[in-house]
C-alpha cells in the first residue's frame, strides 16, 4: 500500500483513543475546561451511565461564537501561546485535543456564552463533522452535551461496561475533582436523579462526608507542611480507617488529581506498623509547587506527572506524616467515637469495633467453649445445625456464641471428638482458663506462634498453621457453595457502608455472585449500599470490614470477571480472613482439631494462594542428617 496522510478525522479518532477511554473520561475533560474556564459552578448530568448521555455546564468564561469551530479543532487551546509555557503550565489542560476527540466519537453540542455577550451561539459535531455556528439562548458560561459516545467506534462501545459500571467510574472523576478544588459548587445527577451536591462552602472533610460518609470524615487527621516552596496540606485518615486497595489515596498536585507510585509508597512507608499487611491508608493530600517543578506533559490524560526532584518529595511526605503522627496518640483513635455511633444505631460496639485481629483471637479463644455446649456436639446433621446457628447469630455478633460451623468440615461429632464428652471442660470459658494438667495435650507442638510441629510415621512435618486453616476454610466454603446455596442470615437493621463511587458501582454490579456466596446487599442512594443479609456462617464479622475487603477484589479486576473465578477469589478472601493468623497462640485443643481436619481435605498441602501448608522430613532423611545411616 501507498504511504497517504492520515485525514483529520482519522488523526482525531486515533487522538480519541489516548484520552477518551469512557465516559468518565468525558466527564474529566469536560469539567476541567469548566474549572479553567474560571467556573464556580459546575452541574454534571448523565443518562446510562454517561453511554447516552453526559452534559457539563458551567458558569465560566465562556468562548466567542466565532471561536466555537476552533474550540472543537484538534491543537487549539486558549491556554499555550508560547513553546516555554509547556514548562509552567497553571491550567489543567494545554493539549487542546479533548473536544477535538470527543467531537470525533460522538453526537457533540457544544453552546456557550460570554459574560458581556447579548446571546449565546451554538455549533454541533456528528463524528467529528461540524455544522454551521448558530445564535441560542443560553445563560453565561458554557455548556456541553456528548450524545450517544463511541457510536461510530463499535468496538470500543463494546468494551464499555454495564451503565452502573460507567457510572461509577464517572462518579470517580467528579469525586476527584470536587475534592481537588473545594469553594467549587457541583453538582452530579445520573438518569434525571440527583446524585452528589457539593455546596460551595463544604471544606475538604465535610466534602470527604459527602463522598464518603461522615464516619471516615471524622478521622481525618490534618495535614500540613511546606518545604522550599513545596507545601503538603490535606488530610490523612486514622489508622482505624484502612481499606484493602489504595485506591482511597487522593493526591492533588496543583488541583490536579494525580497517581504517583513513589508517593503512595511514602504513605505506606508512614503507616508501617499502623496498619495490618494488605491494609492501605486513606489520604486527601494537596501538593502545591511551583508548575516548573514538574512535567505535566507525560502522560495523555495527565494523571502521571514527573517531578524534577521525586526523591525530595517523597522524603518530606514522608517526614512531614511521620512528624503528625509523633504528635498524636494514634492507638486512642476516635474508636469511642466510632463505638459511640455504633451503639446509637442499634448495634454491639464490642463486635462491630474491636479489630478484626482481636475477634478472631476472642473467637480462637471462644471456640472451645462452643465445641463443649452439648448443643454443638449433639446436633446430628448440617442441617440442624444450620439451623440452630441462625437462630443464635444475633448472639454470635455480640461476641457470645461462635459461627463454628463454618471452622469444621463436617458438623457431626465423629471428626474431634477423639476424646469422650467426658473429658471436655464443662466451663464455658476460653482454654486459657483451662488447666493443660490432667487433659490430654496437643499430638503436635506449636512453635513461634506459627508452625506446627507434627510427628508421623513416616518422619516429621512442620505446618504453617495459617496457610493448612485457610486451605481447609477454603475447602469448606466451596463445598458449602457448590452443595447449594449458603445459608443468609437476614441482618434485622441493615448495615449501611459508606463506599466510593466505584466502588458501589462495582458491587452493586456484581450483586449476584456476592448473594450466592450469602452476602445481599441494596443500593441506598448515593455511593451507599446496605448489606441486608450476611453468610450466616461468618457471623462473627463485621458486615462492613468484609465488604470493604471484597470490594478490592471486586474492582481489581478490569475485565467483567467471570462469575466462577470471582466466587473463587471471594472464597479465597474469606479463607483467608478467617483463618488463624501466623502469631496467634492455638491451645492444644485447637491444634488437634486444626490437625483432625487436615486429614479432611483434598490437598492439605498447599494453600489456596498455592504456597506449601507443610514441609515434611522423613526419617531416612533425618538420619541421614544425623549421619545415623
Ligand atoms: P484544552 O483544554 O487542552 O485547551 P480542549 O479541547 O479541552 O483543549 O478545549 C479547547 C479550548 O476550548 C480551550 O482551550 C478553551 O479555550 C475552550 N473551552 C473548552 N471548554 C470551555 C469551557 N467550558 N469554557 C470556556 N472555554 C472552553
Ligand atoms: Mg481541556
Amino acid at each position: 500500500m501507498p504511504i497517504r496522510r492520515l485525514s483529520q478525522q482519522l488523526i482525531n479518532k486515533i487522538a480519541a483513543g489516548e484520552v477518551i477511554e469512557r465516559p468518565a473520561s468525558v466527564v474529566k475533560e469536560l469539567m476541567e475546561n469548566s474549572v479553567d474556564a474560571g467556573a464556580t459552578r459546575i452541574e454534571v448530568s448523565v443518562a446510562q451511565g454517561g453511554l447516552e448521555l453526559i452534559r457539563v455546564s458551567d458558569d465560566g468564561s465562556g468562548i466567542a461564537a466565532d471561536e466555537l469551530p476552533l474550540a472543537l479543532a484538534s491543537h487549539a487551546t486558549s491556554k499555550l501561546s508560547e513553546a516555554d509555557d509547556l514548562f509552567r503550565i497553571a491550567t489543567l489542560g494545554f493539549r487542546g485535543e479533548a473536544l477535538a476527540s470527543i467531537a470525533a466519537v460522538s453526537r457533540l453540542v457544544l453552546r456557550s456564552r460570554r459574560r458581556d455577550d447579548v446571546a449565546g451561539a451554538e455549533i454541533e459535531a456528528e463524528g467529528g463533522r461540524l455544522g454551521e455556528v448558530m445564535p441560542c439562548g443560553c445563560p453565561p458560561g458554557t455548556q456541553v452535551e456528548v450524545h450517544r459516545l463511541f457510536f461510530n467506534t463499535p468496538v470500543r462501545r463494546k468494551f464499555l461496561r454495564a451503565p452502573s459500571t460507567e457510572f461509577g467510574h464517572v462518579s470517580e472523576a467528579f469525586t476527584r475533582i470536587a475534592l481537588a478544588l473545594p469553594r467549587l459548587h457541583c453538582t452530579l445527577r445520573h438518569n434525571d436523579r440527583e446524585v452528589f451536591d457539593v455546596p460551595p462552602d463544604a471544606d475538604l472533610p465535610a466534602r470527604v462526608a459527602v463522598f464518603f460518609g461522615r464516619e471516615l470524615a471524622d478521622q481525618l487527621i490534618p495535614v500540613e507542611g511546606e518545604h522550599e516552596g513545596v507545601r503538603i496540606a490535606g488530610y490523612v485518615a486514622h489508622p482505624s480507617q484502612s481499606r484493602s486497595h489504595n485506591r482511597m489515596q487522593y493526591l492533588f498536585l496543583n488541583g490536579r488529581a494525580i497517581r504517583d507510585r513513589a508517593l503512595q509508597h511514602a504513605l505506606g512507608e508512614a503507616y508501617r506498623g499502623l496498619l495490618m499487611t494488605g491494609r492501605y491508608p486513606i489520604a486527601f493530600l494537596s501538593l502545591t509547587m511551583p508548575p516548573e517543578l514538574v512535567d505535566v506533559n507525560v502522560h495523555p490524560t495527565k494523571m502521571e506527572v514527573r517531578f524534577q526532584d521525586s526523591g525530595r518529595l517523597y522524603s518530606q511526605l514522608l517526614g512531614t506524616l511521620r512528624t503528625r503522627f509523633l504528635s498524636c496518640d494514634l492507638r486512642t483513635s476516635g474508636a469511642a467515637d466510632t463505638a459511640a455511633a455504633a451503639a446509637s444505631a442499634g448495634r454491639p460496639p464490642a463486635a462491630d469495633d474491636t479489630p478484626l485481629r482481636e475477634q478472631l483471637a476472642q473467637w480462637a479463644k471462644g471456640r472451645l467453649a462452643a465445641w463443649s455446649g452439648p448443643a454443638s456436639f449433639g446436633q446430628p446433621g448440617g442441617a440442624g445445625a444450620g439451623a440452630a446457628q441462625t437462630a443464635g447469630t444475633a448472639t454470635a455478633a455480640a461476641g457470645a456464641g461462635s459461627p463454628l460451623d463454618v471452622f469444621r468440615l463436617d458438623p457431626t461429632p465423629a471428626p474431634c471428638s477423639r476424646w469422650g464428652a467426658d473429658d471436655l471442660p464443662e466451663h464455658p470459658l476460653g482454654a486459657e482458663a483451662l488447666p493443660r494438667a490432667g487433659t490430654r495435650g496437643a499430638s503436635a507442638l506449636q512453635i513461634h506462634n506459627r508452625y506446627l510441629v507434627v510427628e508421623s510415621s513416616e518422619g516429621v512435618a512442620i505446618i504453617d498453621q495459617h496457610a493448612l486453616h485457610e486451605r481447609i476454610l477454603y475447602e469448606q466454603l466451596r463445598r458449602r457453595i457448590s452443595a447449594g446455596p449458603v445459608e443468609i442470615q437476614q441482618l434485622l437493621v441493615p448495615e449501611a457502608v459508606d463506599l466510593s463511587p466505584a466502588e458501589a458501582a462495582a458491587v452493586l454490579e456484581h450483586r449476584e455472585v456476592l448473594a450466592r456466596i450469602g452476602l445481599r446487599v441494596e443500593p441506598f442512594g448515593g455511593s451507599t449500599v446496605l448489606v441486608t443479609g450476611f453468610p450466616a456462617m461468618l457471623a462473627n464479622f463485621n458486615a462492613k470490614e468484609l465488604l470493604c475487603d471484597l470490594v478490592g477484589r471486586l474492582i481489581a479486576s478490569d475485565s467483567a470477571p467471570q462469575p466462577r473465578d470471582l466466587l473463587d477469589d471471594l472464597l479465597h478472601t474469606l479463607a483467608c480472613k478467617a483463618a488463624v493468623k501466623a502469631g496467634q497462640r492455638l491451645s492444644p485443643e485447637e491444634i488437634d482439631e486444626l490437625l483432625q481436619q487436615r486429614t479432611l481435605i483434598d490437598d492439605a498441602h498447599h494453600c489456596p494462594h498455592g504456597r506449601p501448608t507443610e514441609l515434611v522430613f522423613t526419617r531416612e532423611e533425618l538420619d541421614r542428617q544425623f549421619r545415623r545411616t
